[in-house]
């Protein structure tokens, strides 16, 4: 994209999400519904989440924040648009 666009916001399907296994997705779930909770946003079929909360995750997931994404991405829980949110902070 060119430089005057806003970075893309990562936007979880709480929909797909919630058919993930929980084995996989159990973590994600419980943060999701963690901020759902602390917003008092409950009727989303999406949920807008922070950049940082994307790094947290990683952390939790011990991958890097861009092999998480990708996960997501084959997960159908994020936009594969997704990609250039993390792509500019990971290098
Ligand atoms: P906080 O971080 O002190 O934010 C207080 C309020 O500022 C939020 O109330 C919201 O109205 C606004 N706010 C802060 N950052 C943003 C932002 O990036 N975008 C928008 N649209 N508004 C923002 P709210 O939503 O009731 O959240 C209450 C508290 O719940 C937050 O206090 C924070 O501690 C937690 N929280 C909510 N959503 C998230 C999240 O996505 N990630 C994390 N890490 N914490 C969250
Ligand atoms: P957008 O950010 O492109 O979001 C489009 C629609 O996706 C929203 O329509 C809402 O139905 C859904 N959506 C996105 N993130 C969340 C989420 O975290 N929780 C829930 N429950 N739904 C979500 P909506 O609400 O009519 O908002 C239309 C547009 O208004 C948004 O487009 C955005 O540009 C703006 N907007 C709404 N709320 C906020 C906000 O808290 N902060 C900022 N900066 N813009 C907002
Ligand atoms: P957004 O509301 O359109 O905010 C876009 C970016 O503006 C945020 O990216 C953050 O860098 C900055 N920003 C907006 N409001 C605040 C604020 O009150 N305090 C600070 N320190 N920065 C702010 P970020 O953090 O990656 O968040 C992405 C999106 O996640 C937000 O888009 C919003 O849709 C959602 N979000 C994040 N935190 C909260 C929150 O506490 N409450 C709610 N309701 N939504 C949040």
């Amino acid at each position: 994209g060119g430089a005057a666009e806003p970075p893309p916001k990562l936007v979880l399907d709480l929909e797909r999400l919630a058919t993930v296994p929980a084995e996989k997705a159990g973590p994600l779930q419980r943060y999701a519904a963690t901020i759902q909770s602390q917003r008092g946003d409950y009727n989303g079929k999406v949920l807008s989440i922070r950049q940082d909360d994307l790094r947290t995750l990683a952390v939790i997931y011990d991958q890097s924040p861009s092999v998480l994404t990708e996960q997501l991405i084959g997960w159908g829980v994020l936009d594969a648009d997704a990609r250039r949110a993390v792509a500019s902070h990971d290098d």
